[in-house]
């Protein structure tokens, strides 16, 4: 048992009240029921500390469950058909039909789908996602590009649609593939980019088109492959010159402005916020940066 001058000082380090050490033992998230992309890359330290960070994000989500009425997950039962069937019964169910999807975030929200920020210093994992007790959840870096974060918000949601039933299973290459595949259908859907005359697009014309769908230009010039809109010889050629004008790690010139949580908004920048941001911290035995680092980048400034 630590002394209480020990305990003060792991309290302080943790960024954590006290109390926080008394209270009952929490279920950490399983990692066989959890995908990753990048596995191979992501060190099992992180991966760890990405999964503590999600576990501790559970309780403010039951939390936030139980004192507001958040939307019921719509988004179960779509296993079987392929990734671009999927993406399309999935858009026709949100109405979308071949427009972009103006807000992916408040779109999945809107759907049941509860998203918070990965709080680890976790370069390494762009994003990764879950099932509990019939609840899905997305946990995203949201240190990325807007048009990055939209696109692993959409592959997370492939898994979350078609890979419901991890069992253990090596989440290898067929799965992401399947999950590229997914969200690169689900944001550029192929009816409305084939009636663009996109046929050998040149790169401006990917650029300006890129705008339109919300995507990173490399997301869209390797839709134009899979559509066969451009050739094998055309998607590489586009590829190298997007990579020279700094496409492949970035956007360079975008105007995109991150997604922001339309649920997190509303609890904490709404009426009689600064009480919701004192209630949880004492409820939850909470430091105010602790909390906000669940929310980093998904709500437009520091909670109050
Ligand atoms: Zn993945």
């Amino acid at each position: 048992m630590p002394s209480a001058v020990a305990l003060e000082s792991l309290a302080s380090s943790l960024e954590v009240g006290v109390a926080f050490f008394d209270k009952d033992e929490i279920d950490l998230v399983d990692v066989s029921a959890v995908s990753f992309r990048k596995l191979s890359k992501t060190s099992a330290a992180q991966r760890d500390a990405a999964l503590a960070g999600a576990t501790m994000t559970m309780e403010f989500a039951d939390w936030l469950h139980e004192k507001y009425s958040i939307p019921d997950p719509t988004i179960a039962g779509f296993n079987g058909a392929d990734p671009e069937t999927t993406a399309e019964i999935l858009r026709a169910g949100w109405h979308l039909g071949d427009r972009p999807i103006t807000n992916l975030l408040h779109a999945l929200e809107a759907n049941g789908v509860r998203v918070f920020s990965i709080t680890a210093d976790t370069r390494e994992i762009d994003a990764f996602s879950f099932w509990r007790d019939g609840v899905p959840y997305i946990f995203l870096s949201t240190s990325k590009t807007a048009e990055r974060q939209r696109f692993d918000l959409a592959h997370e949601l492939g898994h979350l649609v078609m890979h419901a039933d991890f069992d253990a299973v090596p989440q290898g290459r067929e799965r992401e593939a399947e999950a590229n595949s997914f969200a690169s259908a689900l944001l550029m859907p192929a009816d409305g980019v084939m009636s663009q005359g996109m046929r050998g697009a040149s790169v401006p014309r990917i650029l300006q088109y890129k705008t339109y769908w919300k995507v990173s230009a490399m997301a869209l010039a390797n839709r134009l492959h899979q559509l066969r809109l451009l050739s094998d010889w055309q998607y590489r050629s586009t590829c190298i010159e997007l990579a020279q004008a700094g496409y492949r790690t970035s956007e360079p010139d975008s105007s995109l402005v991150p997604e922001t949580s339309q649920i997190l908004r509303k609890v904490f920048f709404g009426a009689k916020s600064s009480r919701v941001t004192q209630e949880v911290l004492r409820d939850l035995n909470l430091t105010r940066n602790e909390l906000q680092s669940h929310m980093e980048g998904l709500v437009p400034f520091s909670i109050a």
